[in-house]
C-alpha cells in the first residue's frame, strides 16, 4: 500500500479521505490532497485506533481502514486508478465469495490486468473497460455492476426486471475491469508529477491536447483501440495521413498489431474465452457501435436494439476514420458474433465522476439486456 503523509496527492488520498470521513474524522473535501485538515484526521484516527499519531499512513494504518474500505461498495466519487480497482476487487470478493478473480496479463508497467468472473462458467459473455485512459470512468460502471449483480443474485432478487440467479445460471460473466492500467494512472494522477514515468509521457504528448487529461493511449504512447488487427493497415493510412505517426496521446496504431503487452492479453483471454458475445466500454457520445465493415453477425441487430431500448443510447456506425483496429473490429472480424462498443455519458473525456450515476443508470440495463438477450 501507498504510504501517504503530509502534502500527498492523487487517488489514494483522496480514498484515504473519503475512509476517513466515513469514518467520522472530518478530513474535508476529498479533493486527493493531503492538507492541514486530512492530517489532524489521520492522527484522530490513529489515536482512536492505538496506532501511533504520526499523521503517516503507514502499512498499519492502512491496515485499520481496510476492512472499512472493503464493506463500502465502488467508490463511484473519486478518481478511479488501479489502486483504487485492487481494493474494491478485495472488497467484491470478501463480501460475494462466488466472484473469482484472475490476472489475465500485465501492462507495459507490469500492472496486473484483472478479470472478475462470476457465473456459469460454459456459456459467457466479457465485459471489459478503459481500453482507453482518460475514460476510466467506465471502470468503476463495471465495478458497480457486478455489486449489484452479485448483491440481487445473493438476496435472490431482480435487477431491471431480471431475475438475476436464474440469469446467472445460464450466462456468465467475464469483467476484464481495467484494460489500460498505466494510461489510467497517469490520467487519475497515481502517476506522481516528478516520476520519469510521467515526464517520459509529457515528452511524447502533442502541442494543444491537454495533459494528462487528454491522454488515451497507453504509456508508450500507442492507442490500444487501434492496435487490433482488424483493418489495421488501413487504421495506419488515416491516423498517418492525419499527422499521427508515431507514439502520442492517441491515434498512434502502433508498430504492428497486438504490439502491446494489453492487446495481446485481451486477444489471448479471448481466444480462451469463447465468448458468445462482448461489449467494449468507451466515453463519450451515447451511442453503441455495432458493426465492422460489412459484418454484422446473427442476431447482433436483435440484441443492440434491446440495448438501445434499455439504455436511450442510439445504435450507431463510427464514421471511417475511426472504423478499423479497435478490438470490437477484431471480435467480429474473428468470431462473427456480437460485439459493442458503447460510447458512455456526454461531455469531454475524463467525463466528470460527478456524472457517475447518471451514466450508470443507462450503461447498467444496457448490459443487463445483453446478457438478457444472449440467452435467448
Ligand atoms: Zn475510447
Amino acid at each position: 500500500m501507498e504510504i501517504l503523509y503530509y502534502s500527498s496527492q492523487g487517488p489514494m488520498t483522496a480514498l484515504l479521505q473519503l475512509a476517513l470521513n466515513r469514518l467520522g474524522f472530518d478530513a474535508g473535501a476529498e479533493d486527493g490532497i493531503f492538507g492541514d485538515r486530512t492530517l489532524r484526521a489521520v492522527k484522530a484516527f490513529q489515536g482512536s485506533r492505538a496506532l501511533e499519531q504520526s499523521g503517516v499512513v503507514w502499512p498499519g494504518t492502512w491496515e485499520e481502514l481496510l476492512p472499512f474500505l472493503y464493506t463500502q461498495g465502488v467508490f463511484s466519487t473519486i478518481p478511479y486508478s488501479s489502486e483504487v480497482l485492487k481494493i474494491n476487487l478485495e472488497g467484491l470478493k470478501l463480501q460475494y465469495p462466488g466472484a473469482k478473480s484472475e490476472i489475465i496479463g500485465a501492462s507495459v508497467l507490469g500492472e496486473p490486468i484483472h478479470m472478475v468472473k462470476v457465473g456459469n462458467r460454459s456459456n459467457k459473455v466479457m465485459f471489459n473497460a478503459s481500453h482507453h485512459a482518460n475514460e476510466w470512468i467506465t471502470t468503476p460502471l463495471l465495478v458497480k455492476l457486478l455489486f449489484d449483480l452479485l448483491s440481487a443474485q445473493a438476496r435472490g432478487g431482480e435487477l431491471y426486471g431480471v431475475n438475476i440467479g436464474e440469469l446467472l445460471e445460464i450466462v456468465g460473466l467475464d469483467c476484464i475491469m481495467m484494460v489500460n492500467p498505466d494510461g489510467v494512472d497517469l490520467v487519475t494522477g497515481e502517476v506522481r508529477k516528478d516520476s520519469a514515468i510521467y515526464n517520459r509521457a509529457l515528452g511524447l504528448n502533442t502541442p494543444g491536447t491537454p495533459f494528462p487529461d487528454g491522454w488515451k493511449a497507453n504509456i508508450k504512447g500507442v492507442d490500444l483501440n487501434l492496435n487490433y488487427p482488424a483493418g489495421w493497415d488501413r487504421a495506419r493510412e488515416l491516423k498517418y495521413a492525419a499527422g499521427y505517426t508515431s507514439p502520442g496521446p492517441r491515434d498512434y496504431v502502433g508498430p504492428y498489431p497486438l504490439s502491446e503487452p494489453e492487446t495481446e492479453a485481451m486477444v489471448r483471454q479471448t481466444e480462451a474465452g469463447n465468448y458468445l458475445l462482448t461489449v467494449s466500454l468507451h466515453t463519450q457520445g451515447q451511442v453503441i457501435f455495432w458493426t465492422f465493415e460489412d459484418i454484422m453477425p446473427p442476431r447482433a441487430r436483435e440484441i443492440g436494439l434491446a440495448m438501445e431500448r434499455a439504455s436511450g443510447y442510439a445504435l450507431d456506425v463510427p464514421g471511417e476514420f475511426s472504423s478499423y483496429a479497435g478490438y470490437k473490429d477484431w471480435f467480429l472480424l474473428n468470431y462473427n458474433r456480437p460485439g459493442y462498443t458503447p460510447e458512455c455519458g456526454r461531455g469531454v473525456n475524463p467525463l466528470p465522476i460527478e456524472q457517475f450515476d447518471e451514466i450508470y443508470a443507462h450503461v447498467a440495463p444496457m448490459l443487463v439486456a445483453a446478457m438478457l438477450e444472449i440467452t435467448r
